[in-house]
């Protein structure tokens, strides 16, 4: 059942949709099924093709997505299903600031000679589309991590149109509450359901949607023979993160629009960016073409790296962790990463969580004490 079908809205979808039967007796929640092999003669025989608590968080996701969601053990998981489809030779252009775990496949991909690569400024609409030309798939993150620029997803779908370029949009940083790149015509989405949609720091999961359903039954079947499929218990814990999806987004999202103008006031802090803000320059195309801004902020210390680092070891309420989109705010410089040293030594991602703005602003306040004189 997708109840988007019936004109709900998406924040309804996200509560309504995969739900059990109704029955006198029913329980409100699917079950947590924990079995690898099923009575013969069903449509799933062995726990590897498939799983009722699955069933539940790719309906949802799908209904959310508009499209055919696959859950995979990691958003890694589904973003290395995507890229195994291509034929060897075949070339990809993708961000030059893709997530890292996405550069790395593809760095080692084009190594091995299996694919050929191009790097790109997605938020560069012609340059993007010039590399396009005799590509198979083009990878679009928006917006960007860390530094947010925001790509325009319905130009760069319309640009490469008619040719034989499949449109590939990781959705994690917008979430399907956000923006829906299959409505603006991209191919597929994926997601590492580990961020926002799980959204709270303690399950690693991801997905792909389609409206492709022949690409769906690839891809479903890659999953199985691949055999790094999602655990029940991984997956209900997303499902009911979904759930929750729209409250937590909507919090975040203010709380981080707050954090970026107060930043951007602060004598420590050189540079904010942050589609929201209408000094940031993705913010016209943001505005267009998302829903809110996101929950995630970068900004730049104006002292340099090491004033940096002492903030992020001085945060008492935030966390100083990697990864983002849990319930928890967490910060970290993104070029102490291996693979992200190309990203400012001086910037700070923060991932804004749900806690109220003015403790949040009360600790970054009292980390960025004193680090206001150059160094
Ligand atoms: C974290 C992340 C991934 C990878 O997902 P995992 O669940 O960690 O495997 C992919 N894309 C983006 C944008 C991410 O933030």
């Amino acid at each position: 059942m997708l109840p988007d079908e019936r004109g709900l809205r998406p924040e309804t979808v996200a509560i309504a949709a995969g739900a059990p039967r109704r029955g006198p007796g029913d329980p409100l929640n699917v079950a947590v099924t924990l079995s690898s092999t099923y009575h013969a003669g069903g449509p799933v025989g062995y726990a590897r093709d498939g799983n009722p608590t699955w069933t539940a968080f790719e309906e949802t996701l799908g209904a959310l997505e508009g499209g055919t969601a696959l859950v995979f053990a990691s958003g890694a998981g589904a973003i290395s299903a995507v890229l195994e489809e291509l034929p060897v030779g075949a070339v990809v252009v993708a961000p030059g600031d893709a997530y890292t775990g996405t550069r790395a496949y593809l760095a080692d991909a084009a190594a091995r000679g299996r694919l050929g690569v191009r790097l790109v400024d997605v938020a560069d609409t012609e340059a993007t589309l010039r590399a396009c030309a005799g590509a198979a798939l083009l990878w679009i993150e928006s917006p960007t991590n860390p530094l947010l620029a925001v790509a325009d997803i319905g130009a760069l779908v319309t640009g490469v149109a008619g040719g034989a370029v499949q449109v590939v949009v990781d959705n994690t940083f917008a979430t399907p509450l956000g923006q829906r790149p299959l409505d603006a015509g991209a191919d597929i989405v994926v997601h590492s359901a580990t961020k926002l949609i799980a959204g709270h720091s303690d399950v690693l999961l991801g997905a792909v949607v389609t409206r492709d359903q022949a690409l769906a039954q690839r891809l479903h079947d890659r999953r199985t023979v691949l055999g790094a499929v999602a655990g029940p218990l991984e997956t209900y814990l997303a499902l009911r993160g979904l759930r929750s999806l729209a409250l937590r987004l909507d919090r975040a999202s203010a709380n981080a629009e707050g954090l970026a103008h107060r930043l951007a006031d602060h004598p420590a802090v050189s540079r904010v960016r942050y589609p929201g803000l209408e000094s940031d320059p993705g913010h016209a195309r943001a505005a267009a073409q998302l829903r809110g801004f996101g929950t995630i902020v970068s900004f730049e210390v104006r002292a340099g790296a090491a004033a940096a680092q002492r903030v992020c070891e001085r945060v008492r309420l935030i966390t100083h962790a990697t990864s983002l989109g849990g319930i928890e705010t967490t910060l970290e410089r993104r070029c102490s990463h291996p693979g992200e040293d190309w990203t400012p030594a001086e910037l700070i991602r923060v991932s804004v969580g749900c806690e109220h703005v003015e403790d949040l602003w009360a600790d970054l306040a009292q980390a960025l004490e004193g680090e206001d004189a150059p160094a």
